[in-house]
């Protein structure tokens, strides 16, 4: 099958590229690469560098193969920014997204898959694993902008036949296990890489956002889920999306503290991580986990790393041989061409 990934230079976007590569898919990547590393992009993969705001070359990529299906990564993504920043949030993802899936249903693509997120259910904190029925609330405009998003595949859907599934994602880490990529944000604000670059002495120490949740050790919990695991899932759901369009939460359902992923770096290092307790951070909730169970009824997904030490030690293995993440790497994708 042959798939255009937006954001295929970005953290789950490369991932997943790799998943498709070693399905034995033909893959294309369009980037703007405003977060994303040429390097994460595999060698002999065509990159595209375009801005999805420019309407007419992202028609223009689109147009240019028959796509078996579409997958959309590129967005901004920090619940934190969108606060600050709330506009420019909304009218990125959106219009981002509207320009790909109008193009998507415009050139006769039957397939989408969508980067959503567990950022659509704010509201009270819950302290149990939150099913895909739980009330749509979302807590930021980041969450807003892809809810918005979530509808107007619905409509694309509806009146353009475009099949999709909404992949609703809850905190994804960890590394390709074979080490061909890696986490690499700038800047980074994710606990996983933070707390290894802590524990490396890269980073001034590690600042805990809270200790007073109503949680086990006061510390917020999260549901982790390695990249590797995260990639399957979209392969899942692209193989699923078949008449109807799905919506899935993309999680282990099993929830780990803050101070519990500090424990496993410190397990998996051997290294103690220097931490110090900070302020609660806005818009945080206590607890996030998923219930995944639709998703590994109707696709068969299974973790292959559900437990920490595997997100860990595959976190730690990137970034050991690659401290100055894809700063310090070539650029092996294949001259890309860039339109508009
Ligand atoms: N966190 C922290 N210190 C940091 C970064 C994150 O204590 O420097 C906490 C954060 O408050 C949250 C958890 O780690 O409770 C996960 O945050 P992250 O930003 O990794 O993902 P989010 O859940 O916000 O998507």
């Amino acid at each position: 099958m042959r798939y255009l990934v937006t954001g295929g230079a970005g953290f789950v976007g490369s991932h997943t590229v790799l998943a498709l590569l070693d399905g034995g898919h033909e893959v294309e990547v369009l980037d703007n690469l405003s977060t994303g590393h040429r390097a994460a992009v595999p060698g002999g993969t065509k990159l595209h560098v375009v801005d999805l705001l420019d309407r007419d070359a992202t028609d223009a990529v689109v147009g240019s193969r028959a796509w078996d299906g579409v997958l959309h990564f590129a967005a901004l993504s920090l619940v934190g920014d969108s606060m600050r920043d709330p506009f420019h949030y909304l009218r990125q993802n959106y219009l981002t997204a509207l320009n790909l899936i109008q193009s998507c249903v415009g050139h006769g693509v039957r397939k989408l898959v969508f980067s959503s997120t567990a950022a659509l259910f704010g509201g009270p904190d819950r302290l149990e694993p939150i099913p895909e029925t739980a009330p749509l609330l979302p807590g930021s405009p980041y969450g807003e902008s892809k809810m918005l998003i979530e509808r107007v595949l619905h409509w694309a859907d509806a009146i353009g036949g475009l099949r999709s599934a909404c992949l609703r994602y809850f905190n994804a880490a960890g590394a390709d296990p074979q080490g061909r990529a890696g986490e690499d944000h700038r800047p980074e604000t994710h606990l996983v890489p933070l707390t290894i670059d802590a524990m490396l002495g890269r980073r001034p120490p590690l600042r805990l956002f809270g200790d007073d949740y109503p949680t086990r050790d006061g510390s917020c919990i999260r549901d982790y889920i390695h990249v590797t695991d995260l990639a399957d899932a979209h392969l899942r759901a692209l193989a699923q999306i078949d008449g109807r369009s799905l919506a899935y939460n993309v999680g282990n359902g099993l929830g780990y503290s803050n101070l519990e992923v500090i424990a496993a770096v410190e397990r998996v290092s051997g290294r103690k991580v220097p931490w110090e307790p900070a302020p609660r951070r806005d818009g945080d909730p206590a607890m996030l986990v998923a219930d995944a169970t639709t998703l590994r009824r109707e696709t068969g997904w299974t973790p292959a790393y559900a437990d920490l030490e595997s997100i860990v030690r595959t976190a730690l293995a990137w970034r050991e041989a690659h401290p100055e993440g894809y700063a310090a790497c070539g650029a092996p994708a294949e001259a890309g061409f860039a339109i508009g």
